[in-house]
């Protein structure tokens, strides 16, 4: 019996995980979250776990009393993501926590030799090159949980990596797929939040909308798969049907396909190498009928584009833009800046960023914290 730990259990990620655990037998030994105390003390007494973490510590009394007389260690803040992420007797940790935050955590549980599930996909953009460098060092393994990167992890089985030539990475192309800009300018939040194929947490989902998350992803399939940008291909695929293919040396291209649910790939990542029944539709191809492919609007789509320069360019320029995105996010989903903003100060804090090489998780986070600056700034001295 496999034993986790997750960071975000009360999440979009971190409650489909759950039922997979239960489905699945799989020991819950932490679980961490935000603000939600009273689901966060739900869980914790439904999985029997024995650590439990709040991150906001003006929640930790309501934990405390939706706990009060069970034997769990509660903990708060980073330190106590800290304190989860370097707990013993736990095979894999599900960090599925939204931003940049989940950084230091994952590079604590790699510290510790634990393995990583990772939904967090922000971890590997803003800090890639020490995240990688540090599990390969310490021979700890990063099981994508995105569902793109685990179709070319599922992809990949069975064949090297050096054999690899190249991905096709695939985008939904979000609610506002063929749009132009001036359709783009009066869209609302709720407009935004209307994603056609999947249900996921409100960041991820505006991200899905600007294409940002596919840059993200784009960055991130670089580093879990050791790839060069033109190794990669973005094709927008309105289906999601095929979660993305690999192009080996023979020009065989291998696709993994299934119905747009996250329990695959979190299942997958959960109890890697083993196949078992997972809990979703089956896939009838003939219900589909066709399935459809295009090349994504790079123009309109400013978010995309910075996100592939910012990867380019390297250093903290990707930690700078997934900051900035994450603050401009933010600033829409409360109705401070229009939806096209987030594209614009994406845009800008990538044309005014110094570059500079990234050393240590010290210069990632001065990154990340100026860039979000940068935009709390502009927000307040231009309507964007
Ligand atoms: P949600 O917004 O639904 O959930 C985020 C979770 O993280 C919540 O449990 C939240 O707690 C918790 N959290 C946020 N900040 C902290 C913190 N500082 N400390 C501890 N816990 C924290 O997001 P999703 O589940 O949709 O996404 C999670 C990650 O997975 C993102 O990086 C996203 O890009 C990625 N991902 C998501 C997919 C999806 O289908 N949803 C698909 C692929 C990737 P609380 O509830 O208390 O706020
Ligand atoms: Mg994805």
């Amino acid at each position: 019996m496999k034993t986790i730990s997750i960071l975000g259990s009360t999440g979009s990620i971190g409650t489909q995980a759950l039922e997979v655990c239960e489905e699945h037998n799989i020991k819950v030994k932490a679980l961490a979250a935000h603000s939600n105390a009273k689901l966060l003390a739900e869980q914790v007494v439904k999985f029997c776990a024995e650590y439990a973490c709040i991150f906001e510590e003006n929640k930790l009394d309501e934990l405390k009393s939706c706990l009060a007389g069970r034997n769990v260690t509660l903990l708060t803040g980073m330190e106590g993501l800290k304190t989860i992420a370097s707990l013993d007797g736990v095979d894999i940790m599900l960090n599925s926590v939204v931003g940049m935050v989940g950084l230091v955590p994952t590079l604590t549980a790699i510290e510790h030799g634990t393995d990583i599930a990772l939904a967090n996909k922000e971890t590997l953009v803003a800090g890639g090159k020490l995240v990688i460098n540090a599990a390969k060092e310490k021979g700890v393994n990063i099981y994508p949980v995105d569902s793109e990167h685990s179709a070319i992890f599922q992809a990949t089985q069975g064949n090297s990596m050096n054999r690899v030539k190249g991905i096709i990475l695939t985008a939904s192309g979000g609610p506002f797929f063929g749009k132009t800009i001036d359709d783009l300018r009066d869209v609302t939040v709720e407009q935004a939040l209307n994603h056609p194929n999947w249900s996921m947490g409100s960041k991820i989902t505006i991200d899905s909308a600007t294409l940002m998350n596919k840059g993200l992803e784009f960055i991130e399939a670089m580093w879990l798969f050791d790839l060069r940008p033109e190794q990669i291909e973005i094709v927008v695929h309105r289906e999601s049907v095929i979660h993305s293919a690999v192009e080996f040396e023979d020009n065989s291209v291998i696709a993994q396909l299934g119905v747009p649910d996250m329990k695959i790939p979190i299942q997958y990542a959960l109890l890697y190498p083993n196949r078992v029944h997972c809990d979703v539709k089956h896939l009838s191809l003939t219900d589909y009928g066709k399935l459809t492919f295009s090349k994504p609007d790079y123009e309109t789509f400013k978010c995309l584009t910075a996100c592939i320069k910012a990867v380019t360019a390297g250093g903290i320029l990707p930690a700078a833009v997934n900051g900035a995105n994450e603050q401009a996010v933010a600033a829409f989903l409360s109705g401070k800046i229009s939806f096209l903003g987030i594209g614009e100060l994406v845009e800008e804090v990538l044309n005014n960023t110094q570059n500079k090489e990234i050393n240590n998780v010290d210069d990632i986070l001065e990154a990340d914290r100026a860039a979000r600056e940068y935009v709390a700034k502009r927000i307040l001295e231009r309507r964007f």
